[in-house]
């Protein structure tokens, strides 16, 4: 078994989530309200960003090399890689297993880190074909959820957010993958502290949303979206944002989103912070009306700048994550 995640650092040195905890809200609450909230947040981002059509691949073994190739990577860069791989027929088990290491590692040089990217596809294709037929679909990905998990995770390489990247878009199980977009986002509304256990904030999404596989495949994605073209980590565009009138948003960042003073930490508490509309006992939804000022088209057309990417030579150290997902490229999501 592979030792736990290390939690990471979000937001050094500020504790964001102390404001809404002063109110009375605890991070990651076992609140039964804490499910509507996050279905509420699921279809504000919906309908801001629109469906993603997650994971770009051509076959489910195609998802699982992307997932290890995407680390520490911008997505442009592994587009590359897998287009090199796709041109020499390597997209299989059987193929990529029977490819000299070196030969590998230079195919998949443009998503970096390439010597240590080919040991990990070659450890996930030996985990492959000891479970079975390989081909587009391996037979591995009919394993249980949990016995797949356990595998996977016993993979050199491949951490927590590879391995539910894998379940979920290339097994299509129901396990919610977490990444730094997501502490970035829950930590800035007053769900969590952001750095907590991988583990404990995948299992909070899970006990508070059905095992849905289409939710949690949509729901990533569009975390990832607003990460990346709305909450960067110096500069987060709030006034452009589907979630700027969320009344938990960060203290900080309140007045750039245009919102007025928090909330008086004298008055009476709800129990859980949840957006205009929505009763925090969850009795009833009431339509949610933005007021006019902030009713403003989200800025679709944004322009997305480069990523900068390190580009190291084929070894270095790569923890077995990612926290440069498939980037939200709109244009470059498979149909
Ligand atoms: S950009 Fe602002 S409103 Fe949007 S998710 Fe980030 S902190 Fe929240």
């Amino acid at each position: 078994m592979k030792p736990p995640a290390q939690p990471r650092s979000v937001n050094k040195g500020r504790h964001l989530a102390s404001w809404p905890r002063a109110l009375g809200f605890e991070p990651l609450s076992d609140s039964p309200a804490v499910g509507l909230r996050l279905r509420f947040i699921h279809d504000r981002l919906l309908a801001a960003f629109g469906r993603r059509n997650w994971w770009p691949g051509q076959s489910p073994f195609e998802v699982m090399v992307g997932a290890v190739l995407t680390q520490n990577t911008a997505w442009r860069n592994v587009e590359k890689a897998i287009g090199n791989l796709r041109g020499h027929d390597l997209l299989t088990p059987e193929a990529m297993a029977a490819t000299a290491d070196a030969d590998l590692a230079e195919l998949i040089r443009p998503s970096g880190y390439f010597n240590v990217k080919a040991r990990r596809l070659k450890a996930l294709v030996g985990l492959t074909l000891e479970k079975g037929r390989g081909g587009e679909r391996p037979e591995l990905l009919d394993l249980p959820l949990e016995s797949l998990r356990e595998a996977l995770l016993a993979v050199s390489g491949v951490g927590p957010e590879t391995a539910d990247s894998i379940l979920l878009y290339a097994a299509n199980q129901p396990s919610f993958v977490v990444d730094a977009y997501t502490r970035r986002v829950l930590a800035r509304h007053g769900l969590a502290m952001g750095d907590e256990p991988y583990g404990a904030i995948r299992d909070w999404f899970m006990g508070h949303l059905p095992p849905d596989v289409p939710l949690y495949n949509e729901y990533h994605a569009l975390i990832v979206a607003v990460g990346h073209l709305k909450c960067g980590p110096k500069r987060p565009d709030c006034p452009s944002c589907p979630l700027n009138d969320d009344p938990l948003l960060d203290e900080a960042l309140r007045p750039k989103a245009g919102l007025g003073p928090a909330p008086s930490v004298d008055g009476p508490a709800p129990p859980l912070a949840m957006p205009p509309g929505i009763d925090p006992a969850g009795s009833q939804v009431s339509r949610v009306r933005t007021p006019k000022a902030k009713r403003q088209t989200p800025n679709h057309g944004i322009k997305i700048t480069a990523t900068k990417v390190n580009r190291p030579n084929g070894e270095g150290d790569i923890d077995g994550d990612t926290a440069t997902r498939p980037t939200v490229t709109q244009s470059r999501r498979p149909k």
